[in-house]
C-alpha cells in the first residue's frame, strides 16, 4: 500500500455527506485526492470521524492492499455519482421524485449490519450507541451511504451551495442563521475573492486617474 503525504482534509461542509464530495479539491490550484488509494480512504475515514480508529487499524493490518484499493475506487464512484445528484439538485428543496436516483445508496445500505447498545451516557442517562459489524472491507462504503441519505432526508437542499470561487468545486451545507454563507472557507476562497475585489477597484480607480 502506498502511503502518501497529504495536508489535512478539508471538513467545513458542515455535513459529512458533502464533506466526502470535498474530498478531492484544488484550494491552492493544485487538485489534491484524499482517497486515491485504500490507505488514503482509511486515513479519510478515520479523519472524518466515520470508521472507529481500532476498526481502521483492524482493516489496515488485515486486509490485502489491492482489497483496499478497490474499496477506494468504488467510493471515488459512489462520491462522483453523488456530486452529480447535488449538482442537479441543489438549491431548491429535495423532491420525492428524486427517490428513483437515489436507488444506489438503499441498495448499498440494504447490506448494512449496523446495531444498537445501551449505554450510560455520562450525563446522568441512558442513550443509545450505534454499532456496526465491520465485517468486510465493502462495510466502509456504509457510514458514506448512510450521511448521504440523511442529507436527502434531513436537509433543506435550498441551503446546499457551491462555493462561490470561480474555480472551486467544494459543497457545503449553509447553517448559518441567514443562510448567507458564500464560501467553502474564507482562508481558501473567501480571502482570494477580498483580493480580486480590491484589484478590481485599485485598476478602476487608476484607470480613472489615467483619464485625467
Ligand atoms: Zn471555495
Amino acid at each position: 500500500m502506498i502511503e502518501t503525504e497529504l495536508p489535512a482534509p478539508f471538513f467545513f461542509a458542515d455535513d459529512p455527506a458533502l464533506d466526502f464530495l470535498d474530498s478531492i479539491a484544488a484550494p491552492r490550484d493544485t487538485e489534491i485526492e484524499w482517497i486515491g488509494n485504500g490507505g488514503d480512504f482509511l486515513t479519510w475515514l478515520e479523519q472524518a470521524e466515520l470508521v472507529p480508529t481500532n476498526v481502521v487499524k483492524r482493516f489496515r493490518a488485515s486486509t490485502p492492499p489491492a482489497q483496499l484499493d478497490e474499496i477506494a475506487a468504488q467510493a471515488r464512484q459512489l462520491r462522483e455519482w453523488f456530486r452529480k445528484f447535488i449538482a442537479k439538485h441543489a438549491g431548491r428543496p429535495l423532491q420525492p421524485s428524486a427517490l428513483a436516483r437515489l436507488e444506489p445508496i438503499n441498495m448499498l445500505l440494504a447490506a448494512d449490519q449496523s446495531f444498537h447498545q445501551i449505554e450510560a451516557t455520562g450525563a446522568g442517562s441512558l442513550g443509545w450507541r450505534q454499532e456496526r459489524r465491520w465485517d468486510a472491507p465493502q462495510s466502509l462504503l456504509l457510514p458514506i451511504a448512510e450521511a448521504m441519505g440523511d442529507l436527502a432526508c434531513r436537509a433543506d437542499f435550498s441551503h446546499v451551495k457551491n462555493c462561490e470561487g470561480p474555480s472551486c468545486t467544494m459543497w457545503f451545507h449553509d447553517v448559518t442563521k441567514n443562510h448567507t454563507r458564500r464560501w467553502c472557507d474564507m482562508a481558501v476562497c473567501g480571502n482570494r475573492a477580498k483580493a480580486a475585489l480590491h484589484r478590481a477597484k485599485r485598476q478602476s480607480t487608476g484607470a480613472k486617474r489615467g483619464e485625467k
